[in-house]
C-alpha cells in the first residue's frame, strides 16, 4: 500500500509541473492545482478573521461560545482546518468523495499543509499522522479511503510518519481476536479502538470533513486511553453550524 501511495504522490508531483487546468474552475493552472483565484476563494474562509472556537475551529456567531464543544467536551486537543465546508470548497470534497477523483487528494493535502503552516501552532516533532479508517461499505463503494489519501500526502509535506493501522474500526475490519484484552474492552465502548500502547505519543487524526466532531472525539478517546499525550485533528473542511449535520 505504501508503494501505491508513493506512486500516486510521484504521479501528482509530475502532473504539478505540467501546464493544465485548475481543479475547480478549469481555467489554466499547474496540473491538478487550483488557480490563484480559486485558491484564494477556497481558503479565504479561514483567513477572514471570523472568530473561531480555539479547540474545534467552528466559526462562532456574535454570541460567542462553541455549541459543539459546550455540548460535548471533546477528547481531542486542537483542530486545524483548511477551509469551511461551504461553497466553493465543498465542491472539492464532492469531487474527491462522490466523483472519486482520488488524484485530487494530493492538491487537497497541499491546502491542508498550507493551513498548518499558516496557523500559529507548532506541531510536535514526534507527531504521527493517522487517517480516520473508512467503513468496509465505504471502501467497497469508493475503492479508496479519502482520509488515507489526504493523510499520506500531508505526512509527506509535513515530514511526519503516517500510520494507518494505529486506529481500527472496532466493530468491523478489526478482528476482535487480533486485539489485546485492553483494546477489546475499549472497542466495546467506542466504534474505534487502538491496539497499541502510545505512552506520551502525539497523534494527528486526519479526515476530510469535521461535522460535529463526534468521530474525532471517539478516536481521541481511544488514543488517549492508549496513552496518547495529545490528539490533533487535521481536516480539510469544518462544517459551519448552520449547514446541518451528517
Ligand atoms: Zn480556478
Ligand atoms: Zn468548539
Amino acid at each position: 500500500m505504501a508503494y501505491l501511495h508513493a506512486l500516486r504522490e510521484f504521479t501528482a508531483g509530475l502532473l504539478a509541473r505540467v501546464p493544465a487546468v485548475c481543479g475547480l474552475c478549469h481555467d489554466s493552472a499547474r496540473g491538478g492545482q487550483l488557480c490563484s483565484y480559486c485558491y484564494q476563494a477556497v481558503t479565504q474562509s479561514m483567513t477572514t478573521g471570523v472568530p473561531r472556537c480555539q479547540v474545534c475551529q467552528l466559526a462562532l456567531d456574535s454570541r460567542g461560545g462553541c455549541p459543539d464543544c459546550d455540548q460535548h467536551a471533546p477528547a481531542f486537543d486542537r483542530v486545524i482546518a483548511a477551509f469551511d465546508y461551504a461553497a466553493p470548497g465543498d465542491l472539492l470534497i464532492y469531487r474527491l468523495k462522490v466523483e472519486r477523483q482520488f488524484t485530487s487528494a494530493s492538491m487537497l493535502a497541499g491546502l491542508l499543509a498550507d493551513a498548518v503552516q499558516a496557523s500559529s501552532l507548532t506541531l510536535p516533532e514526534s507527531l504521527v499522522l493517522v487517517p480516520v479508517p473508512a467503513s468496509r461499505a465505504a471502501l467497497l463503494r469508493r475503492g479508496f479511503n479519502p482520509a488515507a489519501e489526504i493523510a499520506y500526502g500531508l505526512a509527506r509535506r509535513l515530514n511526519r510518519p503516517c500510520r494507518p493501522g494505529l486506529v481500527l474500526r472496532a466493530r468491523e475490519g478489526a478482528k476482535q481476536s487480533q486485539l489485546g484484552r485492553l483494546a477489546r474492552m475499549r472497542s466495546t465502548q467506542s466504534l474505534y479502538a487502538c491496539a497499541q500502547h502510545l505512552q506520551g505519543a502525539h497523534i494527528a487524526v486526519v479526515d476530510d470533513v469535521l461535522t460535529t466532531g463526534s468521530t474525532l472525539h471517539s478516536i481521541a478517546q481511544a488514543l488517549k486511553a492508549a496513552g496518547a499525550a495529545s490528539v490533533w485533528g487535521l481536516v480539510l473542511a469544518r462544517t459551519p453550524y448552520h449547514s446541518g449535520e451528517h
